[in-house]
């Protein structure tokens, strides 16, 4: 089932999506993508520059993408969009909670937004956490919750300054111009035996099989790279990590966005998603939860969670065991 990734990079990509659009925010430029048939990785083709990807946020966006939900927002949806986010955060630590260390030990989150997970953490009895986000707005309201904050554009480099035990990167690595060189500098910046716990779409997902260019992962134009188990695998060991594990979150967010994505797609006049959601597609979640749980259960859910771990500290290196998939 999982192709073999021998031989990648990629001597061939094969056209896949023409012009996707913004389904979601209703941004002007459309993506197109590339799919590598020897180890299923997309890609955006032309791939964007670090500027246009800077632009789509800055210029082309709500500030409710930035801010993912607008605190001051009184509303009922607003208040259940934010309450998913909490929701989201909670089943991300439950998926986790067993591969993090003692409660002193240094965490970052890249691309920590508006912080939900890092304050779960912080609730958990977790103290010595960093977010880094590009977003400064985000810097007061995480201070004040004794979380430390670095602002900045991960496409320009990481300004790290000390190693962590564990790197969390929550559906970030997929907006990246240059995804490798962000994981090659969290290897660096981690302690022997760290490692790095990154959740990205599938794209030898069944929903992707199933949704083609509505599938959510694709979240044109935002998502430039979109790894499956075989290409992420191959790019982990190019980067030296003793120990890979995949696994399959249950996902049926993306099922009921992909859902949205093929009815708002085939709309002729529709206003943009507020948040980027539909109440109808936050009420489709309880039916397409079996579809989520199948795929996952088929280790070809929409999401994986990879668990990337460096050398420990006897520096011996012992191959590399790849588990689970
Ligand atoms: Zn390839």
């Amino acid at each position: 089932m999982v192709k073999a990734a021998e031989g990648c990079p990629h001597p061939a990509w094969t056209p896949l999506y023409d012009a996707v659009p913004d389904y979601e925010h209703r941004a002007s430029r459309a993506a197109s993508f590339v799919q590598c048939p020897r180890c299923e990785l997309i890609r955006q083709e032309p791939l964007p520059s670090a500027d246009t990807l800077r632009d789509d946020y800055d210029a082309e966006y709500p500030a409710d993408y930035r801010a993912h939900v607008a605190s001051d927002d009184p509303s009922l949806f607003a208040r259940a969009v934010a309450r998913l986010k909490e929701v989201q955060a909670g089943l991300l630590l439950a998926k986790i909670r067993r591969f993090l260390p003692d409660h002193g030990a240094p965490i970052l989150e890249l691309g920590c937004g508006a912080g939900h997970f890092l304050r779960r953490l912080r609730a958990a009895g977790f103290s010595d956490l960093h977010g880094v986000d590009r977003n400064a707005e985000l810097g007061p309201a995480l201070r004040k919750d004794g979380i430390a904050f670095t602002s900045c554009d991960l496409d320009r480099g990481l300004p790290l300054e000390r190693r962590y035990h564990t790197i969390v990167l929550n559906y970030l690595i997929e907006h990246l111009a240059d995804p490798e060189a962000v994981l090659r500098e969290c290897a660096e910046h981690l302690v022997p035996g760290g490692q790095l716990l990154i959740l990205t779409p599938n794209s030898a997902s069944v929903a992707h099989r199933v949704w083609k260019r509505f599938w959510s992962g694709l979240h044109a134009p935002r998502h430039t790279f979109l790894h499956s188990p075989a290409s992420f695998r191959s790019a982990a060991r190019a980067l030296g990590f003793e120990r890979i594990d995949i696994t399959f979150p249950t996902d049926p967010g993306s099922w009921a966005l992909s859902a949205q994505n093929f009815v708002e797609g085939h709309r002729t006049r529709a206003a943009a998603p507020r948040y980027g959601t539909k109440p109808y597609a936050l009420g489709l979640l309880p039916f397409v939860y079996p579809l989520a749980l199948a795929e996952s259960a088929a280790g070809r859910g929409s999401s994986m969670l990879a668990r990337l771990v460096a050398r420990g500290a006897g520096g011996a290196s012992k191959p590399a065991r790849d588990a689970i998939v």
